[in-house]
Formats: C-alpha cells, sequence, structure tokens
C-alpha cells in the first residue's frame, strides 16, 4: 500500500477536492487536477468521471486511519446495480455517460471533507474520516441511496439504475486503508443479495465470509490443472413413463483444502475471477465423451444437458460445441444447453448470433430455472428455444399450494403453446410428480427419480442393471 501513496498531492486543498456538478465543470476539474498530478505524482484522477482513482481513494484512506486524530475512518462502497445490463442493451458511450451523471450525484452529497472516488467499472467509494460519527453513518447511507431514485436523463431518454451500498468503519481498529475498502465491498456484496437497492453494515460474518470467498478463488486458480473437478449426472425421465431420456451433467468440485464445496458458492466465484470459461469447457467436454460413449455402447437414446455459464456465452462456445460434438461423434441433437434467462437480450446482435450459430450446429436449447429471471418474455418469440425447465421452487409447493400450482399449470400451457417441451426439476415426492404428469409436464428430473451420482453409477442405471436407489448421492 505504500507504493500507492505516492501518487498523493502534496497540497491539502487538493486532498478532499472532489468535483463540482456539471459536465463541463468536471471535466475541467479532472483537466486541471490531472496536470498537477502527472507533474509531480503521477495520475489519481479517474479519466472517466473526474473523480478520485483507487489509488489515490487507498493511499488518502491509508493517511487518515494512521493519523491519530482519525479515529473512525468510514467508507461507503456503492455500486450501480444492473449496470451489465445497460452495457448490454447500449452502447458503451451510453454506459460512460451513466457513469459520469452518477459521479455527479454522488460529488454532489458528499461533505467537503469526504473523499469520492471510482474504484471499478461501475463501483464508487466515499471515504469519511470521521466527522460523520457511526450513528449518522446509516443516514448518510440512505441519502446515498436516495441519489438514484429520480432517473438518469441521457441523451433525452430517461434511465432507472439503483445501487447498494455497503460500508465498514475502522473505529481505530483498522489500520489498513485495502482492508477497509474490502470490508465495505464485502458487505456491498451482501447488500446485492437483499435485492436492488439496499444498504448493508459490515459485521464479522461477513469477513469470515470474504475470506472463505477469497480462499475459494485462490484455490480455484489450480483446481482444474489438480483434477480435483469431476461431472455428476442426474437422470431426467419421461413423466408418464418414468424411463429414463436424458442425463443433466452437474459439475461438482472437492478442494484438496477445503474438502466439496457447493456449485452455487464456487460457481459465482469462477465467473468472477475468469475461470469459469475454461471449466465450463472441460465440462461440455466430459460430458460429450460420456453421453457418446453410452449411446454408442449401452443406451442408444440417451441425452445430456449441460449448464452454460453466462461468461461462456459468445462466439467462442459456439466453436467449442462444435469442437466437442466432431471430437466425440456426439449426434448435435443428444446435447441440450442449458442457458438462463438473464443471458438472452433479444436486442443485443452478439446474444442473437451466437443463439443462431448454436441452433445452425442442430444443438438444443433451454432455459434452466424459468420464472427466476426477471427477464422479459420477448426472448421467447425471437428465439429457436428446445424447452424450459420449470424452476424448482415452483414445484417444491406441489401440490397443495394454490399459486405454484397456478404457476407450473401456466408454464406447460405457455412452452406448448409456443412448441416448447417443459422439464420440472426438483421433484422428490410422488404426489408432485403426479401432479405435474396431470398439468402435461413432458420430463422431470429430481430426488424422486435419483441423485445426481457418478458416471460408473449411472452406467449402471442405464444398463438396467440398477435400480432408482442405487444412484448414490455425490453432493
Ligand atoms: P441447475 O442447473 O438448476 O441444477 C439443478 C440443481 O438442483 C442441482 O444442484 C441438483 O443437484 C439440484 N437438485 C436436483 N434434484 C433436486 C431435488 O429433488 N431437490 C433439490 N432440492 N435439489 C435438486 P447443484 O448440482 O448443486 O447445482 C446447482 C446449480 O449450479 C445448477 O442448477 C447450475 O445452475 C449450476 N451448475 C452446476 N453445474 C454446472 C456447470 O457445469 N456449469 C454451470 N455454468 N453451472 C453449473
Ligand atoms: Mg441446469
Ligand atoms: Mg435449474
Amino acid at each position: 500500500m505504500t507504493g500507492q501513496v505516492s501518487v498523493l498531492p502534496p497540497t491539502q486543498s487538493d486532498v478532499r477536492l472532489h468535483p463540482p456538478c456539471g459536465d463541463a465543470s468536471l471535466q475541467a476539474v479532472a483537466m486541471q487536477t490531472r496536470v498537477q498530478g502527472h507533474c509531480a505524482h503521477g495520475s489519481f484522477i479517474d479519466s472517466l468521471t473526474g473523480v478520485y482513482n483507487r489509488a489515490y481513494a487507498t493511499g488518502r484512506a491509508q493517511q487518515w486511519l494512521r493519523s491519530a486524530q482519525a479515529a473512525c475512518v468510514a467508507m461507503l462502497v456503492v455500486n450501480v446495480d444492473g449496470f451489465s445490463r445497460i452495457n448490454d442493451i447500449a452502447d458503451y458511450d451510453l454506459g460512460d455517460r451513466l457513469l459520469r451523471s452518477v459521479a455527479q450525484r454522488l460529488a454532489g452529497t458528499v461533505a467537503a471533507n469526504d473523499l469520492l472516488a471510482r474504484i471499478g467499472g461501475d463501483e464508487f467509494v466515499i471515504v469519511t474520516d470521521g466527522h460523520r460519527d457511526a450513528p449518522a453513518l446509516p443516514a448518510f447511507a440512505q441519502q446515498v441511496l436516495a441519489l438514484f431514485v429520480e432517473p438518469f436523463v441521457i441523451a433525452g431518454r430517461e434511465y432507472r439504475v439503483s445501487a447498494s451500498v455497503g460500508v465498514a468503519r475502522s473505529n481505530g481498529d483498522v489500520r489498513d486503508a485495502a482492508l477497509l475498502m474490502r470490508d465495505a465491498g464485502a458487505a456491498m456484496r451482501r447488500a446485492k443479495t437483499y435485492g436492488p437497492g439496499s444498504v448493508r453494515f459490515f459485521t464479522r460474518d461477513m469477513k469470515e465470509a470474504a475470506q472463505r470467498r477469497f480462499a475459494i478463488e485462490d484455490l480455484l486458480r489450480d483446481a482444474l490443472d489438480a483434477g480435483e473437478f469431476r461431472v455428476a449426472y442426474q437422470a431426467v425421465v419421461d413423466a408418464a413413463s418414468r424411463e429414463i431420456l436424458g442425463v443433466e451433467a452437474l459439475l461438482r468440485w472437492t478442494s484438496s483444502e477445503l474438502g466439496d464445496v457447493a456449485p452455487a458458492e464456487f460457481i459465482p466465484i469462477a465467473e468472477q475471477a475468469g475461470l469459469m470459461e475454461a471449466v465450463g469447457d472441460w465440462v461440455l467436454e466430459q460430458a460429450c465423451a460420456q453421453v457418446a460413449d453410452w449411446r454408442w455402447s449401452i443406451a442408444p437414446g440417451v441425452t445430456v444437458s449441460v449448464n452454460i455459464s453466462p461468461v461462456q456465452f459468445n462466439e467462442r462456445l459456439v466453436q467449442h460445441v462444435a469442437a466437442c460434438l466432431a471430437n466425440t461423434g456426439l449426434q448435435p441433437s443428444a446435447l441440450q444447453l442449458e442457458i438462463t434467462e438473464g443471458m438472452l437480450m433479444p436486442d443485443d446482435p452478439a446474444v442473437c448470433a451466437t443463439m443462431s450459430e448454436l441452433v445452425k450446429l442442430g444443438v438444443k436449447l433451454t432455459i434452466d430455472d424459468f420464472g427466476t429471471g426477471y427477464a422479459s418474455m420477448s426472448y421467447l418469440k425471437r428465439f429457436a428455444l428446445h424447452g424450459l425447465k420449470i424452476d424448482r421452487s415452483f414445484v417444491a409447493g406441489l401440490p397443495g399450494d394454490r399459486d405454484c400450482a397456478a404457476i407450473a399449470h401456466a408454464v406447460v400451457k405457455m412452452a406448448h403453446a409456443c412448441g416448447m417441451s417443459v422439464t420440472a426439476e426438483g421433484v422428490e415426492t410422488e404426489e408432485q410428480a403426479s401432479a405435474l404428469h396431470a398439468m402435461g409436464c413432458d420430463t422431470l428430473q429430481g430426488y424422486l427419480f435419483g441423485w445426481p451420482g457418478s458416471a460408473a453409477d449411472y452406467a449402471v442405471r442405464l444398463t438396467g442393471a440398477g435400480c432408482f436407489a442405487s444412484a448414490r448421492p455425490l453432493r
């Protein structure tokens, strides 16, 4: 951290400077300050927004933390909710302009002796050196959230975005600015789990969660080479005959240090760390090879579904799928790719191109966890989809819960009307299976028909020699 302190300007007058509002004045301040910064101290201004950058904020906060009078330095990390969607639906210029507007609003609310910086793509930090005492922080955080109530007007159009805020406060106990920023970031990520427009204050359990997250990210980097991943398979059965029609490939990780880690925990971390493309490629290769082998040796009609992460969904995926099919000899129609609603932006040319290239390859595309994605349903008519998977949260309430029954029923009707098939996932009881069959659901998946099991377990089941109970849980 000490290296970053060297970027600081020397005069106190610069220290708390944050740009005034207005695009022109914002840039003027940025330009002016950048000149000083470059001449004597290197760059400490974020060139996009004109507020300080991460290095400057960390360095200055470090000084405050070390100074005796700054008993309680606090940081508010502010992240724009759903910013990637703005970049997805429009060009990057719109995203840049939005970030500048956000910076202006934040700049207008921080006090003269607070410090505002942009510390990541859509992330800002407000550092306050103790003039706001602890009881004042919740109100200040709410004040920051309130800045997002009014829509942002860019090129004559209104854009509504909210923000998530995480707050961490040193109270004299934290002496490292980077750690304090990390804690505020952890609180912000926790706030995100409460939905858009939430605030959370850093607590001890978040520290433990943040430490585990760092450990997982670190260990994941070597997991593929170390052979710590494996693929489990779970049966997908015909709703009427209960015969196995296919399997879903599910990634499993047993870390040498942490033991079994659930996909719901490590996959988002792998995605953010840029590791999921390679791991997803590996799952696809394994699943295609395994199912091609089963089709050739024991179960000619069996199909396989593979989950695709949003970070994989691009032109490279098309090439990799084609290579897997060519290398394994798997018939394209035997491969289903499970994608989620959030990936399908009908207006995004890159998404449309990837979808149509995959369809051209002859593979099938299915929407996983249908009903949980808050997406516009216009993609249903835009793309050639093979089927929908009803999320298990709707299946869990069957047959008693009237809302779940109504939703499941509506999904089946709608899918069939659009020429798609329907799979229900998370089927655990005979009553659920019967209710779904009665609604017209085509295929079922869940513990009732077998837990995710190893390839060896499923080889036994597929040859008909095993029974449902023989598929040992691998979770
Ligand atoms: P998913 O694709 O919706 O997979 C179904 C999940 O439900 C699996 O969890 C499965 O073990 C679980 N499940 C199956 N039957 C039942 C049941 O009767 N009751 C309950 N409560 N759960 C059931 P798992 O294996 O932990 O995977 C969680 C999620 O992780 C998957 O949800 C999928 O989104 C993701 N995932 C798993 N493998 C991969 C992969 O290779 N690539 C990507 N991108 N994501 C994956
Ligand atoms: Mg799935
Ligand atoms: Mg699912």
